[in-house]
C-alpha cells in the first residue's frame, strides 16, 4: 500500500520522495538557509523580508527564546539576556576567551578553565552548542514553513580555520536542532561553489575568497579542480568587520557633536550606532548622508567615511598579502577573487581589493547570501541531484601519533582530502616489549603536548622479539564525515587493535539524549526547583490534614493543643510562600513529631467508639 504524506497543518500533499537537504550559513552576525530546486540554489525569505536572520538569541523573563530580528531589538534593553556572536564561543574553553570576555555584555561562567564555556542567562546556563542550535531551529522552522514540508538534513558552513572541536560543536548544534548534518563545508568552498567554480574537471583554478562580515575578516586561497577544493592558506582577523566601520562613525560623530549630543545617554549611543550602520549603507550609493538624532542634525560624507575606515581596510589587505605568501603564490597566480560578506558592499573595500589583486573582483552574487547558496549547491550534490559531481573536503589540522620523546608524527597532514587513508610503520624500543601504546593527536605543533589529544589505545600481545624487530603498521582512516579510525597491527604476528575516535569535545549519544530532554546545564537548577516544588506539595497536604484533624477532634483536644496545632499551621503556611526547601521539610518533621501522639490518641478513641457500638 502506498503511503501519501499530507501536511497536518494545511492538508497539502507533501512530495518527500525527492530528498531535500538544505544549506545553512551559520554566521557570526547573520545566518540564513537556502535550498536548490532544479539545481538552482535559492535563499529562503518571507515576502520581501531579508533572507538574513540576525544570529542573536534573546531569553525573556520566563526563559522563552526569541531568535533573529526581534531578538536584535532587545540587545540594548536586555544586554545580559540577549546573546550575540555565539559562534565565537563554539568549541572554546574559558581560557580561550581571555581576550574576548571583556567585550561581552552577557555572562560567561567561570568554571574549570579547560572546560567548554557556558553562557549564563538568569539562573540558567547554556552551552554555545545549545545557543547555536536555537538559531538552527529558527532556520529549520523558516524553511519548513516556506516549503510546507519537514526538513531534517542540512549542510552547514564553517570558517576554513575552524578546528575539529569547533566543527564537531557545529555538528552537535545541528543534531540538537533536529538536523542531520550531512556535511560541514568551509565557507570559502561554499562561496566558490555558488559561483559554479571547482566542479569543472578540465582546469585547475586558484581563487581568493575575501570575506568581510560583521565582526570577522577571513581571506582564503584555494585551488579547485574536479570537485576537489584545497585550502592553500587562510588568514584574517577574528575581530575586524563591518561593526568596526560603524564604531568609527560613532566615534567621529561623538567628537563632532560633543557639545550637542549627550553621549552618556545609553539610548543616544544606541541610536548613533543604528544611524552609523544606516549611513555606511547609504554611502555605498550616495555621496552624503544626512539625518538627525533627538533634533540634532548629523551628517557624514563619503570621503570622510572612507578616511575613517581606510586603516581598517588596509589591515585586511596586509592579511591578503600574508595569505598569498603562505600559499607561496604571487597575485598573478590568482584566477578569480570572490567577494563574500555584507561589508564587501562598501565601494572602498571593493576598489582596494581589486587594486591589490590587479583584477576586477567577482561580486555578482549577493555577498551576504553567497555562502548559504553554495551550501545549498553542496546539499544538492549530496542529495544526488547533480550527477557526476563528487565533492571532497579537506582536513583542517594534521593527524598523527606520539613517538619517542613526545614528538608528533604526522600521518595525515593538514589540508589532505577527506575521505583519506594513510599508514606508517613503527617498531618497539625495548627487547621483549609486549605492548605498544598508540596516542592520537591533532595539530600542527612538533611536540604533542601542544596539540590536542584525541584518544589512545594499547596494542597488546606483541610476541617477544628483540627491540626494533616487530613491525607495527599504524593506519589512519578518515571517512567523509570526519570520523577517524586508527588501526595498529603487528605484521609478523597479525596482532591487531583499533580505535574509533570521536572528538574529545564531541557529545556522546547519551549526553545528547539528556540535552534533548532538557539541557545538561540546567539540570542542577531544574533539580533544585523540582525539590522545592515537591516540598511545597508535601507542605500543602500537611496543612490540609492539620485542618481536618482540628475539625474532627474538636471535642477532646485541649485548648493548648488546639492552639499549638494552629501555630504549626500558620508557621508552615508562611514557610510555603518562601523558597527554603529545607525549612519546609524540617517544619513538616516537627509537626509530625508533635501530632503523632495526638493522632494515636484520636485513633484509639475511634476504635473505642467503634467497639462501644
Ligand atoms: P557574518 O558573516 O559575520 O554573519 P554578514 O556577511 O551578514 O556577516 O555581514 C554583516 C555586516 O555587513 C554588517 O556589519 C552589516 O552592517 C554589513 N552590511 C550589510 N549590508 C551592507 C551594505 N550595503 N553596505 C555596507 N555594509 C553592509
Ligand atoms: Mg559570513
Amino acid at each position: 500500500m502506498a503511503k501519501i504524506p499530507i501536511s497536518i497543518k494545511d492538508g497539502t500533499v507533501i512530495d518527500e520522495s525527492q530528498e531535500l537537504i538544505v544549506g545553512i550559513d551559520l554566521g557570526t552576525t547573520n545566518s540564513l538557509v537556502a535550498y536548490a530546486i532544479d539545481n538552482v540554489p535559492k535563499v529562503i525569505k518571507h515576502h520581501g523580508e531579508s533572507a538574513l536572520v540576525p544570529s542573536i538569541i534573546h531569553f525573556d523573563e520566563s526563559n522563552n527564546i526569541i531568535v533573529g530580528e526581534s531578538a536584535k531589538e532587545k540587545l540594548i534593553s536586555f544586554p545580559e539576556r540577549t546573546i550575540y556572536s555565539a559562534k565565537r564561543l563554539m568549541g572554546k574553553s574559558y581560557n580561550d576567551l581571555e581576550s574576548f570576555k571583556s567585550q561581552m555584555a552577557y555572562r560567561i561562567i567561570e568554571t574549570n578553565e579547560e572546560e567548554l564555556v557556558k553562557v549564563a542567562v538568569g539562573n540558567k546556563y547554556y552551552t554555545p552548542i545549545e545557543l547555536s542550535s536555537e538559531i538552527l531551529k529558527a532556520l529549520k522552522a523558516r524553511v519548513e514553513k516556506e516549503l510546507k514540508r519537514s526538513v531534517s538534513k542540512a549542510v552547514i558552513t564553517v570558517p576554513a580555520y575552524f578546528n575539529d572541536a569547533q566543527r564537531q560543536a557545529t555538528r552537535d548544534a545541528g543534531r540538537l536542532a533536529g538536523l542531520e548534518v550531512m556535511r560541514i563545508v568551509n565557507e570559502p568552498t561554499a562561496a566558490s561553489l555558488a559561483y559554479g567554480l571547482g566542479t569543472d574537471s578540465e582546469t585547475e583554478k586558484t581563487i581568493a575568497v575575501y570575506d568581510l562580515g560583521g565582526g570577522t575578516f577571513d581571506i582564503s586561497i584555494l585551488t579547485l579542480q574536479d570537485g576537489i577544493f584545497e585550502v592553500l592558506s587562510t588568514n584574517g582577523d577574528t575581530f575586524l568587520g563591518g561593526d568596526d566601520f560603524d564604531a568609527t562613525i560613532v566615534e567621529h560623530w561623538m567628537s563632532e557633536y560633543t557639545g550637542s549630543l549627550n553621549i552618556n545617554d545609553k539610548s543616544i549611543l544606541q541610536e548613533l550606532r543604528i544611524k552609523a550602520e544606516e549611513a555606511k549603507k547609504h554611502l555605498g550609493t550616495n555621496d552624503s548622508f544626512k539625518s538627525s538624532i533627538s533634533n540634532i542634525s548629523i551628517e557624514l560624507d563619503k570621503s570622510t567615511f572612507e578616511s575613517l575606515i581606510d586603516p581598517l581596510v588596509k589591515k585586511t589587505l596586509s592579511a591578503c598579502e600574508s595569505a598569498l605568501k603562505d600559499a607561496q603564490l604571487s597575485k598573478e597566480a590568482i584566477d578569480e577573487v570572490i567577494m563574500v560578506g555584507g561589508s564587501t558592499r562598501v565601494p572602498l573595500v571593493k576598489e582596494s581589493v581589486s587594486n591589490l589583486f590587479g583584477q576586477e573582483v567577482n561580486d555578482k552574487i549577493n555577498p551576504d547570501e553567497v555562502v548559504a547558496l553554495g551550501a545549498a549547491v553542496q546539499a544538492d550534490i549530496l542529495a544526488g541531484n547533480q550527477k557526476g559531481i563528487l565533492l571532497l573536503d579537506i582536513t583542517p589540522l594534521s593527524l598523527g601519533i606520539e613517538t619517542m620523546g613526545g614528538l608528533m608524527d604526522v600521518i595525515i597532514p593538514r589540508n589532505s582530502k577527506v575521505p583519506n587513508k594513510a599508514s606508517r610503520q613503527y617498531t618497539t624500543s625495548v627487547d621483549g616489549q609486549a605492548n605498544l601504546k598508540i596516542t592520537v593527536f591533532q595539530g600542527e605543533r612538533d611536540l604533542v603536548e601542544h596539540n590536542r589529544k584525541l584518544g589512545e589505545f594499547i596494542l597488546k600481545g606483541i610476541p617477544p622479539m628483540p627491540a626494533g624487530l616487530p613491525k607495527v603498521d599504524v593506519s589512519f582512516m578518515l571517512d567523509a564525515d570526519g570520523v577517524l579510525v586508527v588501526n595498529a597491527k603487528e605484521l609478523r604476528s597479525e596482532t591487531e587493535t583499533s580505535l574509533q575516535i570521536k572528538s574529545q569535545y564531541g557529545i556522546s549519544e547519551e549526553e545528547m539524549a539528556k540535552m534533548l530532554l532538557d539541557s545538561i546545564s540546567n539540570a542542577e537548577s531544574d533539580m533544585k526547583s523540582r525539590a522545592l516544588l515537591e516540598a511545597r506539595n508535601e507542605g500543602n497536604s500537611m496543612l490540609k490534614s492539620l485542618e481536618k484533624f482540628l475539625r474532627d477532634n474538636q471535642s477532646w483536644l485541649t485548648e493548648e493543643q488546639k492552639s499549638m496545632i494552629q501555630d504549626h499551621h500558620t508557621n508552615l503556611k508562611d514557610l510555603l510562600s518562601a523558597s527554603d526547601k529545607d525549612a519546609i521539610l524540617t517544619k513538616i518533621e516537627d509537626i509530625n513529631k508533635y501530632t503523632e501522639p495526638l493522632a494515636n490518641e484520636a485513633f484509639t478513641r475511634i476504635v473505642k467508639k467503634e467497639l462501644a457500638k
